[in-house]
């Protein structure tokens, strides 16, 4: 698996050679032989969130017999202080019943620029809900400004109507940034006068209220929808919520249904989920500070351009010099020593930190790809 020419640093090669061996794996995850950085989402339930799942009374969630799902419903709609939550099966789906709810097809929806709604969801925003993209803004966020000027008016003849803006937080491809608040703020209100709806695409909500020490229903407060993921940063297996009005999410209960997202025994994800937000919330700041230190560790070297300040929550996303290997290359040598990243362009690599990587591997691993990056 590993280049024998290339020497990793010190502390590498005593975690990636010593300690993992093929097949060993680390602590309570056996079989975890890699660092894997690739995304907050490769991580496994632990054995006492298993035995939560395990413990979990369940029904028929399409009677609103589930009561695990129920008791979750419950709980995400309080902490994001909205009057009800509904459960779907991914984030992509809650994204997908959220524009089917709040716009009609032709429509145009604001969002930023690199917004998981263009680029991670496979055209399905086009395919299910018929809307088209405005983006406005630069590096994952925009302003009140912005969003006024890139609204188009109702009842125009030639104009499709903007009737939703949908703003991703923290958001991925720019880094992780949280989205100011007090342009939040400002944007919703915006919206609010010309009769435009508000999503927030919130997969990652916990990792940007963690960070900026606010509570999740003060960040969602000022949407219509709100949609959250537990398999992110949380580490359940599966699962998001919408959250808003009662009516809103009476709503989305047919859509889901239409997407094909309607289940049965959900309790047993949704006891994941409780789990995770029970336990996995407040060290999601374990996950920023490891994202700082491999931040810092690479940005060191003068082949990495990587911009500090984007580094706020639990993902570093950096460029390379064009003397450096390219990002498939970098790809390819860090996962024969030992760790998994993930290139998003051709010298471009995203790493994202979780609770399955320790601090020790997220030192090794930014010392690995900084000296195979100078190599
Ligand atoms: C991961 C993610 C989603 C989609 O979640 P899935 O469960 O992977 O479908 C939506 N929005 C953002 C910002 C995400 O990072």
């Amino acid at each position: 698996m590993r280049n024998p020419r290339v020497r990793p640093p010190e502390t590498a090669l005593r975690i990636c050679v010593k300690l993992r061996q093929p097949g060993e794996g680390i602590g309570a995850f056996p079989g975890t032989a890699m660092i894997d950085l690739r995304s907050d989402t490769v991580t496994r339930p632990s054995p006492a969130m298993r035995e939560a799942v395990a413990a979990a009374p369940v029904g028929d969630d399409q009677y609103g017999e589930d009561p695990t799902t129920n008791k979750l419903q419950d709980h995400v709609a309080a902490l994001l202080g909205k009057q009800a939550a509904l459960w779907l099966p991914s984030g992509t789906m809650a994204n997908q019943v959220a524009l089917r709810v709040l716009t009609r097809p032709g429509d145009d929806v604001v969002v930023s620029p690199e917004s998981h709604a263009v680029w991670h969801e496979t055209g399905g925003s086009a395919a299910n809900a018929g809307v088209q993209f405005t983006v406005a803004g630069k590096a994952g966020v925009f302003t009140a400004g912005e969003f006024a000027a890139a609204v188009k008016p109702r009842g125009h003849v030639i104009y499709p109507p903007t009737t939703l803006v949908e703003i991703e937080n923290t958001h991925n491809r720019a880094g992780g940034v949280v989205f100011p608040q007090g342009e939040v703020e400002r944007i919703c209100k915006a919206a609010k006068e010309r009769d435009v709806a508000t999503y927030l695409d919130g997969a990652r909500i916990w990792n940007a209220a963690v960070a900026i020490g606010e509570e999740p229903a003060t960040l969602a407060a000022p949407f219509d929808l709100v949609g959250v993921s537990l398999s992110k940063g949380l580490g359940a297996p599966g699962g998001s919520l919408l959250a808003g009005s009662r009516e809103r999410v009476d709503k989305c209960v047919r859509h889901r249904r239409m997407l094909g997202g309607a289940m049965r025994q959900v309790g047993l994800f949704a006891a994941a989920g409780l789990f995770a937000l029970e336990h996995h919330y407040e060290r999601l700041a374990e996950d920023h500070g490891n994202a700082r230190l491999i931040a810092e560790r690479l940005a060191g070297s003068p082949r990495v351009i990587l911009d500090r300040a984007t580094v706020q929550t639990n993902i570093v996303v950096f460029h390379v010099t064009a003397d450096a290997p390219d990002g498939a290359t970098i790809v390819t040598r860090a996962k024969e020593r030992g760790v998994l990243v993930f290139a998003f362009g051709p010298r471009t690599i995203r790493l994202v930190t979780h609770l399955d990587v320790s601090r020790g591997d997220c030192a090794s691993a930014a010392d690995i790809l900084r000296a195979l990056i100078e190599s």
